[in-house]
């Protein structure tokens, strides 16, 4: 028999994942503040649980795939939190919070003899939707082959160290990264369009050419340029993992010179776009400067 599995935080990024472990044959206890979240996973044969502790006495495995670190830390160590819970042996964190954030709730699951598994996900709701997103494993070597088999019905699952926190400040380089590209990628788009460049053929140009990158291959074609701006990753949570990669670059003491302009760029986004909207209207901050529109 399949294990018990509980799955906290059914949004954008949870929805779909709890879907396919469903889906796999999981018998699965999932719970959200949300009780229209809740209700579609029960539609699909989960059971639903009123609280973090709830799931936790139903389930061996309980993961997580929450908005921030503050919340992943109440979730987990709070009143009703997952520590609570008599049968949970494993815990693992799909959200983005950083390493002080995993270290810490490492730390206090191993005082009650749980095993934290650090396991930030990329690949968007897309990715998350086909199963095919990039999962960063960082856990006791001798666990992960308890919980790779799981995970793989998420997408490929990466191995990345066994010290809590090296999946996030792997999944962080990742976010900055991407963000750097899709924040670069819009400043070139508007200035080949100011100067009567046609934005499709730019696309077209770099994706055959050496300035290719996940913006132009992905995000301008499926949903910059129809103005669509759906991809279901806010412009708030980009802003927290880049603040999270600065704090953490920080403590390493590397240079951040161009982390720290487009962290500010993403700052601005949040500020003058919205930190509730699609992270790719951060086009829409550098339009707006040079008043053109960079669309089909
Ligand atoms: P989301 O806001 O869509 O989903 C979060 C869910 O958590 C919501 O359903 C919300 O109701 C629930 N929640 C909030 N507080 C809760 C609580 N106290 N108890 C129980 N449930 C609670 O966010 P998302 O886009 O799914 O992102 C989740 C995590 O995954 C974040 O850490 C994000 O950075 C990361 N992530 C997101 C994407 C993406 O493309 N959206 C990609 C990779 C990683």
């Amino acid at each position: 028999m399949a294990a018990h599995i509980g799955f906290i935080g059914l949004g954008n990024m949870g929805g779909p994942m709890a879907s396919h472990l469903v889906g796999a044959g999981y018998a699965l206890t999932v719970h959200d503040v949300r009780p229209e979240s809740v209700a579609a996973l029960v539609t699909q044969g989960a059971r639903a649980a009123a609280s973090p502790a709830e799931v936790a006495h139903a389930a061996d495995t309980v993961l997580l795939s929450l908005p921030s670190p503050g919340i992943v830390r109440d979730v987990v160590l709070g009143a009703s939190g997952v520590l609570t819970g008599a049968r949970v042996r494993t815990v693992i964190d799909l959200s983005t919070t950083g390493a002080r954030t995993s270290e810490e709730i490492a730390a206090a699951l191993a005082a009650r003899g749980i095993v934290a598994v650090d396991a930030p996900v990329s690949g968007g709701t897309a990715g998350a939707a086909r199963g095919t997103l990039a999962v960063m494993v960082a856990c006791p070597r001798a666990t992960f082959p308890d919980v790779e088999p799981m995970l793989a019905n998420l997408g490929r699952v990466f191995f990345v160290g066994e010290r809590p926190g090296m999946g996030q400040t792997m999944k962080l380089a990742n976010n900055l990264l991407s963000a750097t590209a899709l924040a670069a990628t819009s400043e070139v788009l508007v200035f080949g369009v100011r100067s009567g460049l046609d934005p499709s053929t730019m696309i077209a140009v770099l994706n055959a050419g050496s300035g290719r990158n996940s913006a132009t291959e992905d995000k301008f074609p499926r949903t910059i340029l129809p103005r669509t701006f759906d991809t279901g990753f806010t412009t708030g949570l980009m802003y927290k993992d880049l603040q999270l990669y600065l704090e953490q670059a920080a403590a390493a003491e590397v240079p951040t010179s161009v982390a720290r302009a487009v962290v500010e760029l993403w700052r601005r986004a949040c500020e003058e776009i919205g930190a509730e909207r699609d992270f790719t209207t951060i086009v829409q901050l550098v339009e707006r400067a040079a008043g053109v529109e960079v669309k089909e």
